[in-house]
Order: C-alpha cells, then sequence, then structure tokens
C-alpha cells in the first residue's frame, strides 16, 4: 500500500451536549491529522431518531469552535454541517440522516453474499423469548444458536421470506457473526487484541421501519466511503471492533480498512470509574465544554461560562491521558500539534483533577497581557455598575462617587490583582474596594483593630500620605510610610490593619500602599472620614 493521505473523523451522535471527554476525542483526532497533514473530519451520526436532542449537533459545532478545534471537513465557515459536495466538501452531507439512501444496497450486499440475512421477529417476539430465557434464569442472545430458532431468511422458506419482505416493515438485516473463528485486531494504543465470535451477537445493520442504518454499518460505510485512515474513538467502542473487523472483510475493504485507536475513559476524581455529569455537580465542577440547559430547563456548568480560557481547557485536556515524555505541561493548539503521538495515550483511564484545571487557567491567565485581561474585565465591570471609559493611551481617572474609570485605571488594578486570581471574575472579588467606597466595616476586624491607640495612628499616617509628595507610587510610598509608622514607634501591624480596615472595609487583603497607589489620595482621605463617621 502506497501513502495514505491521514484522514481522521470525530463522529458524534446528537444525544445531548458534548462531555469534555468527548471533546478529547475530538482533540486527539484534530491533533492527529494535523501532525500528518491530512484532514479532520466532523461527522454527526444521527441515525438513531430515538435519541436525537435539540440543539445537540449545534452544541457540538459551538464547543469544537469555541477549543479551537476547526474541521476541515464537515462543516462551513458559517458553522454548519455541509449538505452539499464541493471541491473542499467532497464527501457531502457529512449528516447520516442525509445520507440514509446510501446503505440499504450496502446491507442488501451483505445478504447477497452470505455475510448478512433478513431477520422478521416483531419487537413482541423478541421481548417474549428474552422473557423466556430470563424465566429459565439465562440471558437471551441473538446468535449462531438462536438465530436457528427464529424466524429470518435463514431459517423460513424462500418464498415466504420474499413475501415478508415485500408485505410487512418490521423486519431488519442482521449481520451473520460466523461460528468460532478468531478475530484478531490490532490496536494503536492497546496492541494486539484476538477475540472469538462465538462470544458475540449478530447485530442488527439496517432496519426497514424507518430505512436506516444502525450505528455500526453506516460507521463502516461512511469510515470507507471518506478514506478514513484512523479511528480514534473512545474506548466504549471496542467490544464493536471485531464485528467492524468483519464487516470490512465482508465488504471486501480489508485493504483500506483504517486503523485503530480506542482511548481510556475519563474517571472520576475520586474513587474509580467513569467521570459522569453528577460527579461534576456534586464536587462542583463542570463536565461540559458549555452550559448546556436541557429540555426540563436544568441547566448543567460548562468551562466557558465558569470562566475557564479555552486554551486554558485544552491544554488540560490535551494532557488528560497523554504525555509529551517529559515534565513539559504548558502547549498552545500549535505545540500539541507537534508534539502529540498516540504511542504516547495511555492504556489506564485518566483520573481527572479539577484543581489542575484551575492550576491551568492561572497559568493562562498570567500569560496574558493586561489589555487583554482588562477588555476581558470590563463585562464583569459592568455588571456591577462601574462605567469605564477612555482608553489605553489615556490619563488614569477614578470617580468614585459616579462609579466611572478610566480604561487605564482598570488595567492598573488588573496588573496589581492578577497574581492572586484564578478566573478574571476573580479581580472583582479579590478588590472590590478598588471600585467602591467601602460602605460597611468587617465586624470583627473592627472590633480587634479600630481602637483609639491604632486609629489615632492610623489617621496621622492618611495625613503623612496626604502630604507625600512626588509621584504616588507603591514603590516610593512603601518605604517612607513604613519608616514613618517605624519612628513613632506605633505597632506596624496594628496600625496598618486599621489602615486596611478603612480604605478596604477588611482589615485582610492587597497592600497598603498598592491600595493607596490605586485609589489615590482624594479617595484615602475620603474613606478615613467615612470611617471616622461610621465607628468615630
Ligand atoms: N457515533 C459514535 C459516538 O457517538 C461514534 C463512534 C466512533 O467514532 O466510531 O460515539
Amino acid at each position: 500500500m502506497g501513502e495514505r493521505r491521514t484522514r481522521v473523523r470525530f463522529a458524534p451522535s446528537p444525544t445531548g451536549p458534548l462531555h469534555m471527554g468527548g471533546v478529547r476525542t475530538a482533540l486527539y483526532n484534530y491533533l492527529y491529522a494535523k501532525q500528518h497533514g491530512g484532514d479532520f473530519i466532523l461527522r454527526i451520526e444521527d441515525t438513531d431518531s430515538h435519541r436525537f436532542v435539540p440543539g445537540a449537533e449545534e452544541y457540538i459545532i459551538e464547543a469544537l469552535r469555541w477549543c479551537g478545534i476547526v474541521p476541515d471537513e464537515g462543516v462551513d465557515a458559517d458553522g454548519k454541517v455541509v449538505e452539499t459536495a464541493s471541491e473542499r466538501h467532497p464527501h457531502a452531507p457529512y449528516r447520516q440522516s442525509q445520507r440514509r439512501g446510501i446503505y440499504r444496497r450496502y446491507a442488501e450486499e451483505l445478504v447477497a453474499n452470505g455475510w448478512a440475512y433478513y431477520a422478521f421477529d416483531t419487537p413482541q417476539e423478541l421481548e417474549a423469548v428474552r422473557a423466556a430465557a430470563e424465566a429459565k434464569g439465562e440471558t437471551f442472545i441473538y446468535n449462531q444458536v438462536s438465530r436457528m430458532q427464529l424466524r429470518n431468511s435463514l431459517t423460513l422458506p424462500q418464498e415466504e421470506t420474499a413475501r415478508l419482505l415485500a408485505e410487512t416493515t418490521d423486519w431488519t438485516v442482521r449481520f451473520r457473526m460466523p461460528e468460532n473463528t478468531v478475530v484478531a485486531m490490532d490496536d494503536l494504543i492497546r496492541g494486539h487484541i484476538e477475540v472469538n465470535t462465538d462470544t458475540l451477537d449478530d447485530k442488527v445493520l439496517w432496519k426497514r421501519a424507518d430505512e436506516l442504518p444502525t450505528y455500526h454499518l453506516a460507521n463502516i460505510v461512511d469510515d470507507h466511503l471518506m478514506e478514513i485512515s484512523e479511528v480514534i474513538r473512545g474506548e466504549e467502542w471496542l467490544p464493536s471492533l471485531p464485528l467492524h473487523y468483519l464487516l470490512y472483510r465482508a465488504f471486501g475493504w480489508e485493504d483500506t480498512m483504517p486503523r485503530f485507536a480506542h482511548l481510556s475513559l475519563l474517571l472520576k476524581p475520586v474513587g474509580n470509574g467513569k467521570l459522569s455529569k453528577r460527579d461534576g455537580d456534586k464536587l462542583g465542577f463542570p463536565v461540559f465544554p458549555l452550559q448546556w440547559t436541557n429540555a426540563e430547563g436544568e441547566k448543567s456548568r460548562g468551562y466557558r461560562e465558569d470562566g475557564y480560557f479555552p486554551e486554558a481547557f485544552v491544554n488540560m485536556l490535551a494532557m488528560l491521558g497523554w504525555n509529551p515524555g517529559d515534565d513539559r505541561e504548558m502547549f498552545t493548539l500549535d505545540e500539541l500539534v507537534a508534539a502529540f503521538s498516540l504511542d504516547k495515550v495511555q492504556k489506564a483511564g485518566a483520573k481527572f483533577n479539577p484543581d489542575k484545571a484551575k492550576w491551568y487557567n492561572r497559568e493562562y491567565l498570567r500569560l496574558k497581557s493586561d489589555e487583554e485581561l482588562t477588555d476581558a474585565f470590563l463585562p464583569v465591570l459592568a455588571a456591577h455598575g462601574i462605567t469605564v471609559t477612555g482608553c489605553y493611551a489615556c490619563p488614569v481617572s477614578a470617580d468614585f462617587a459616579r462609579k466611572e474609570f478610566s480604561k487605564n485605571y482598570v488595567k492598573n488594578v488588573v496588573a496589581l490583582v492578577k497574581m492572586r486570581a484564578t478566573f478574571v471574575a476573580d479581580f472583582w472579588e479579590t478588590a472590590p474596594y478598588l471600585f467602591e467606597t467601602p460602605q460597611a466595616y468587617n465586624e470583627k476586624d473592627a472590633a480587634k483593630f479600630w481602637k483609639p491607640e491604632n486609629a489615632g495612628p492610623a489617621l496621622e499616617v492618611a495625613d503623612f500620605i496626604a502630604g507625600f509628595e512626588g509621584p504616588l507610587t507603591a514603590a516610593a510610598l512603601e518605604g517612607p510610610m513604613e519608616e514613618f509608622i517605624r519612628s513613632r514607634e506605633w505597632p506596624m501591624g496594628k496600625v496598618m490593619n486599621c489602615l486596611r480596615l478603612a480604605l478596604a472595609g477588611v482589615s485582610s487583603g492587597l497592600g497598603i500602599a498598592d491600595i493607596v497607589a490605586t485609589i489615590g489620595k482624594e479617595e484615602v482621605r475620603a474613606r478615613m472620614e467615612r470611617i471616622m463617621n461610621v465607628l468615630g
């Protein structure tokens, strides 16, 4: 076989919001495709109409877009799944429900060459044999033994088969699993695997009732037609691999069969088991990339709405089950493309650690410029009734009475608080008093520190600040201010806490010199007056 173009696909079923494990599967496919200079295809597998959820497809596309995982085929620039073939999208449509006309002849082909048969059992009949088996303490499996006791084209006379095919609509095409055959498979992550077909059942491939293929048939036919070179998917599909191998054999497509890689599951942070939506609710972290509201109006948290940067989310996800072989943890998407390889994807499940997700966000927050962070902070300020005016080159101004601040003032605040923040919204939580004059004072702190022997000196320090000459920066102020306190032999900590109580409403938080340099002399004086009026 000559050099084959790398073509991989992410093939979600629109049955709900994409779980973060699904995003990781998409990401690994994307990284693999880009690293090999190939194509990343998005295919929507929506042949199970019972499980279709409105909005899920749009959600998937938006989630991938937020992560920067952009398909080469399957989705157009406007974010819609492509419906008509073109040079860029030669295999359209990419939504399986729109390809329904394609699959029937492939199902019939397998019946004709003996790899499949028509099964006429009604759902009621199947229910009855299932119940009968259960009554005997057994589980019913549709396989080489049971199929010979059921109504299908292998047991019925030819004319009866022809009549049922023509006159009824309940029939299906089932795969005829060969007897006692070892299927030898290779997985790029798990290595060599062998399974005996006697352990497998006769899966439905196509259903006359809705004239639709099942997942197995549609998946194999489409991977073949779309010239997929590698299938990278979740390990929940590993049990289907022998059937998929046999389907390639049955169609005579073994020469161009894709290679397979099954990714391990994401595990919950504590204990064992698969990471579920409920773990997120219970332990307070999102399991979905974007917020999702279900038909009942219940909301599930999303990384985007929780304030995560997409690059932090993507970096964190990439490292869940893959490592570069050394200690490096920070990777942009492009760097991941360069470093990724399937042979470093781990076989064992990857334990999700919500603290690590936060750690990544903190790291990315610190890498961002103050201006970028300021822009991201503006909506948070607006939500708190703060008006921001001017530009980054404009002079700094702060009007606490009107809650109006210049962009440069906000940028100064951001520079001050960003090292303490995990999310942009933390900028506000860290120091709301940099935008609002405290209206109340923490009672405990007030009782502890606002005593005449501290308050008096604190007022004198405020006077010292008012008379401070030269540019009022934290660096310029800090030394002389401390020297002023020390020279009078006042208790440094207590006086500082008193000042902080006046300026911030609490006695913990940012350094006094930083607060003063940010809010300015005039506001310092106003806040001292205010605390005197309130606490005396
Ligand atoms: N539609 C399947 C899913 O939702 C795709 C599995 C595969 O990639 O083969 O997971």
